[in-house]
């Protein structure tokens, strides 16, 4: 993975920070903070599905009825817009990526596609939580629908409760975060997902960290981690 040049005249590798866990373990909340802080895109196939939704894009149209129902959407797709962002010139310098890939075809594409035919050089962090702590997270989370912030009804809700602190948009439960659409999701998340853990355990540089703590505290796990790799 090539090098580059910081702002500060340091040389640092471009290496993708790929997170994994299952929906609710904060991927999203994570990978906001650490791509502000290494000063990198984070890149949410979520976040990007949901635009194309909102903009009612033929690939909004074909993902929107899957992601309802809590089921992924076609590899190919993710491949594809994936491909598309990454080699956009902001990600010269690394990029976070959150909730992709999420299949061994993707992980397979994703590493043909950057990676030269091999992860060795991607830096990968498994988030792990307890079953019981996903439902709690997935069920109190709420969500702007204008710039796509994410809260909590208890551990981090906005300031009036009820609208986005950001642009002051009433906050929404997603319809995936609904009791049917999170049991599909943890379901594909077991089957088709938990296997990148042993797949990047043995072709990358992978680590655990615990995600079942206060948010500063994993993300303090995390920028040791990451800084220690890149
Ligand atoms: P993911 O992207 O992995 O699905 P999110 O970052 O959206 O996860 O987090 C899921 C929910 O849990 C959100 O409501 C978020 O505010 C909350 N959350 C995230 N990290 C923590 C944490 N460390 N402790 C408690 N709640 C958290
Ligand atoms: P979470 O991390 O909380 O599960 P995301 O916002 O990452 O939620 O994803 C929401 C939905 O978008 C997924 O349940 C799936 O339908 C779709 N999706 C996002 N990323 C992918 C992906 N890499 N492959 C297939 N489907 C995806």
């Amino acid at each position: 993975m090539a090098d580059v040049r910081t702002g500060d005249g340091t040389r640092r590798s471009a290496a993708p920070v790929i997170l994994l866990g299952p929906p609710g373990a904060g991927k999203g909340t994570q990978a906001a903070r650490l791509a502000a802080h290494l000063r990198v895109p984070k890149i949410s196939t979520g976040d990007m599905l949901r635009e194309a939704i909102a903009a009612g894009t033929p690939l909004g149209r074909q993902a929107g009825p899957l992601m309802d129902k809590g089921q992924l959407v076609p590899d190919d797709l993710l491949n594809g817009i994936v491909g598309a962002r990454v080699q956009r010139d902001d990600c010269a310098t690394g990029y976070v990526l959150d909730g992709y890939p999420r299949t061994l075809r993707q992980a397979e594409g994703f590493e043909d596609l950057v990676g030269g035919g091999v992860s060795a050089g991607f830096v990968v962090v498994n988030v792990e939580v307890p079953r019981e702590e996903l439902l709690r997270r997935l069920s109190g989370r709420r969500w702007c629908p204008t710039c796509q912030s994410t809260y909590h009804v208890e551990s981090r809700a906005s300031r009036d409760g009820l609208h986005c602190d950001r642009d002051g948009t009433l906050l929404i439960q997603r319809e995936d975060d609904k009791e049917t659409a999170v049991a599909h999701r943890l379901v594909e998340y077991d089957r088709r997902t938990a296997p990148l853990i042993d797949f990047y355990r043995h072709r990358a540089r992978l680590s655990d960290v615990d995600g079942h703590r206060p948010v500063d505290e994993v993300f303090e796990d995390l920028r040791r981690l990451v800084e220690a790799q890149r």
